[in-house]
């Protein structure tokens, strides 16, 4: 099953966290320098420029305290990211405002806006950043042009007004470029970050899953060998009982279910070692619908199948892949097994093959049964996990220690009442001539 162990959720909460403690030290940082920069050519520290720089410092921690007072009770964190970054590109504009506009050095600072906002949401939310920036700065810029907005610090002639309207274009432009290339770039590589994220999350769960059941499988594979001796000792002599005592037919029955039990025991403990030490097998060529074909015209006649359940057949034609064939047939088995214990009285079980991508063959196996939650799902690789009254639990587990043996798996995708649809993906070969 491929199912991720980082909750998206909490790792946005986490990720807020950290944007609204370095939100705090940038502002402090870098107003609290340029402040103290400007103290030093001022002649007084009340000045307006100044004075608005003490209100962005002061507003971004009142902002800051109102965020942090939120964050637990917030239920729509992804909105609430939106909310803090627009804000921020909001600020940023003041800072660049107040540090002399068109002339500010501070418009490099929506770019670091825009890369945080793609490591929260991503390359959407980076996309949306970067055009709320570029209509602010516009906008900024082109009052400023026309003599509408006065910035707060004029340093020599560097106001839009006296700069030729296709320098100022030319740098708006250029803002603006910059803005959507950061944008792109970092958002694809946030969700480069986040695939693989995903990926290393389900490739540690399967880890997890067959350090499991290696070391269980070890263990129980020793007790089920010793369990075979007594067992066939135990059934033989029953049946000479049987065949040298005449009993009456109370004590005939009795014997009859010492002697189904030992069956059913020595079943399982087959069963179990089939699962925990696979025979190696036998690698032949196969023709993959003829094989499917085979096993299914078996299934058809069992009595978990006979009549009630319909089984189609979507069968690509021309897949070869190499594999013991005894090993395909206990693996499509044991599926097409739980799929139709899993319909409780009519239904239909379908049977897809398709042909993947760099040499590889699907398999597909989906049942309209009684599904399985997400929970459950987590378990039934689990050996002896079984949810039946009569289950072993080992079904699935022989088809995953299997499989293994191939260096693949099997993908789970369920749905209460709605059905189940096993996957696996087997290494496909050149038809032979
Ligand atoms: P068993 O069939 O003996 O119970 P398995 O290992 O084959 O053992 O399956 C384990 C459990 O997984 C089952 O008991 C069942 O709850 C669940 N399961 C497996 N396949 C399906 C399916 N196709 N639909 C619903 N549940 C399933
Ligand atoms: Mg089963």
């Amino acid at each position: 099953m491929r199912s991720s162990s980082t909750n998206p959720e909490n790792d946005l909460s986490h990720k807020l966290k950290w944007l609204m403690f370095f939100r705090i030290l940038f502002t402090s940082l870098l107003l609290g320098s340029t402040i103290i920069l400007h103290l030093g050519e001022s002649p007084s520290p009340l000045a307006s420029p100044l004075l608005v720089l003490y209100g962005l410092i002061a507003g971004v921690f009142l902002l800051s305290l109102f965020y942090a007072l939120f964050l637990q009770r917030v239920k729509r964190k992804v909105l609430f990211a939106y909310i803090q970054i627009g804000i921020d590109t909001f600020v940023v504009t003041l800072i660049i405002f107040v540090t002399g506009s068109f002339a500010s050095i501070f418009s490099f600072l929506y770019l670091v806006v825009i890369i945080c906002s793609s490591m929260l949401i991503f390359r959407r939310g980076s996309m949306v950043m970067a055009s709320l920036c570029s209509i602010q700065y516009g906008i900024m810029i082109d009052l400023e042009y026309y003599g509408i907005l006065n910035p707060f610090v004029m340093e020599g002639g560097s106001v839009a007004a006296n700069y030729v309207w296709s320098h100022v274009l030319y740098k708006i432009i250029i803002i603006m470029s910059a803005c959507f290339a950061v944008a792109f770039l970092s958002g694809f590589l946030s969700e480069q970050l986040k695939k693989t994220k995903k990926e290393l999350s389900a490739l540690e769960d399967r880890i997890k899953r067959v350090e499991k059941l290696a070391y269980m499988g070890e263990m129980a594979a020793s007790i089920a060998h010793e369990f075979k001796n007594p067992l066939a000792s135990l059934a033989g002599s029953i049946q000479i009982i049987k065949q040298e005592v005449h009993c009456d037919s109370e004590i005939d029955k009795l014997m009859q279910i010492v002697l189904r039990e030992t069956d059913r025991l020595s079943d399982l403990a087959n069963n179990f070692l089939l699962f925990a030490k696979p025979p190696a097998g036998k690698i032949e060529q196969i023709k993959l619908d003829s094989a499917l074909t085979e096993t299914v015209k078996l299934f058809e006649k069992d009595s978990a199948c006979s009549g009630r359940i319909s089984i189609l057949n979507e069968l690509s034609s021309d897949i070869w892949i190499e594999m013991d064939p005894v090993h395909l047939s206990q693996v499509l088995w044991n599926l097409l097994l739980n799929a139709a214990e899993a319909i409780e009285n009519r239904g239909f079980i379908k049977i897809k093959t398709y042909p993947l991508k760099h040499n590889y063959a699907g398999i597909e196996i989906a049942d309209d049964g009684c599904g399985m939650s997400r929970e459950l799902i987590k378990s039934i690789f689990n050996p002896f996990f079984t949810t039946k009254p009569n289950g072993t639990g080992l079904g699935l587990s022989i088809v995953h220690s299997i499989l293994e043996s191939y260096n693949t798996w099997l993908d789970v995708e369920s749905e209460v009442n709605k059905g189940t649809t096993f996957t696996l993906k087997l290494k496909r070969i050149d038809p032979p001539s």
